[in-house]
């Protein structure tokens, strides 16, 4: 649209311009030039008269704008023309031309009148669909971990989207892929739920999905029997029983003979931990850990002090420091007192 310099604005003291230079708007900005009054001479003598707008091959309308005309007022006593609020999309690179029935005046603000504007393109609003009800085991033990599934979720524009659970225990698990494990720790019944958002565009998610209940019992008991081998090294544990599922600290018993030293641990100790004292072990089942002791041998009169440990591996004492076990070597401190093996 063009508009006269002088004066700046679309009103002035003639009330009809030709061009308009102001700044043109920006991206997002909406602009209408009202009215545009069209109106035919006294002296034209068709019975149509055409109305056209057409796109600056110089400076070509932006893509991004929709340019859109609206009728806003018909002249008196006109019949045969489009109804007053007919709006037209303009095509941006084609002439459009409306076909009116002839209005002739003197006064061009009695003519037919339109609103002239230009608007951004709305952007599509992002939408997430809501994923599935998680899927997974409907009972748990407290403390026994569950595979959760949900999925199905995708957004209208396209974009990745990722996952949210939350227990019904007051949790919730991270954002990320639509399958998650999750424990409980106390019986009850918890309500499982997921939703989605993009990848993208975190702050665009979906609702809730439905839900899953989830009833969770009492954990099982288990028992965790120490042994100990050779049975006359150490003071034996009684059982003990613990909820299935808990993270259980064993310390090996202390030897009742000085000349023996815990060696490590066999049975159902966790691979490569068998030489940790104290031991963690997670108690998802019935175990049985069996603490193996070197049965050292009391010598009196050994090592020159009184006294001494002699091993029948035929290693002896030697300043108060002995072999503990055989791979790998560890040294531990002996206290030497004057007494004999009973
Ligand atoms: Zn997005």
């Amino acid at each position: 649209m063009y508009h006269e310099y002088d004066p700046p604005e679309w009103t002035g003291e003639t009330g009809f311009y030709q061009a308009d230079y102001r700044a043109p708007p920006a991206a997002n900005e909406s602009k209408t030039w009202a009215p545009l009054c069209v109106w035919a001479e006294p002296t034209y003598s068709g019975d149509t008269m055409q109305f056209s707008m057409q796109s600056s091959a110089t400076y070509p309308p932006p893509t991004d704008r929709e340019y859109l005309l609206e009728l806003v007022q018909v002249p008196e006593g006109v019949t045969g023309a489009p109804p007053v609020g007919t709006v037209w999309t303009l095509p941006l690179n084609q002439t459009f031309t409306l076909t009116l029935p002839t209005y002739r005046t003197a006064n061009g603000l009695e003519g037919y009148q339109f609103a002239f504007a230009i608007a951004a393109v709305p952007t599509p609003t992002e939408s997430i669909a809501t994923p599935s009800s998680p899927s997974g085991p409907s009972s748990r033990q407290a403390n026994n971990g569950g595979d959760y599934s949900t999925g199905g979720s995708t957004s209208n524009l396209g974009h990745g989207v990722e996952y949210e659970f939350a227990w019904g225990d007051g949790t919730q698990s991270s954002w990320g892929p639509p399958s998650r494990s999750h424990s409980w720790s106390s019986p009850g019944t918890y309500v499982v739920k997921a939703r989605a958002r993009c990848a993208t565009h975190p702050g665009v998610m979906s609702v809730w999905s439905s839900s899953l209940t989830v009833t969770v019992t009492a954990p099982e008991r288990v028992t965790l029997t120490i042994l100990v081998e050779p049975a006359v090294a150490a003071e034996t544990i009684p059982p003990a029983e613990h909820p299935r599922g808990e993270v259980v600290t064993v310390a090996a018993p202390e030897p009742q003979d000085p000349c023996d030293y815990f060696i490590r641990w066999t049975g159902d100790v966790p691979v490569g931990h068998e030489y940790d004292s104290p031991l963690s072990i997670t108690m998802d089942a019935d175990k049985t850990l069996t603490a193996n002791f070197y049965d050292g041998q009391w010598v009196p009169g050994f090592c020159g002090i009184g006294g001494g440990c002699q091993f029948s591996m035929g290693l002896v004492c030697l300043a108060g420091l002995v072999f503990m076990k055989s791979v790998p070597l560890k040294l531990k401190p002996v206290t030497h007192r004057r007494r004999t093996k009973s």
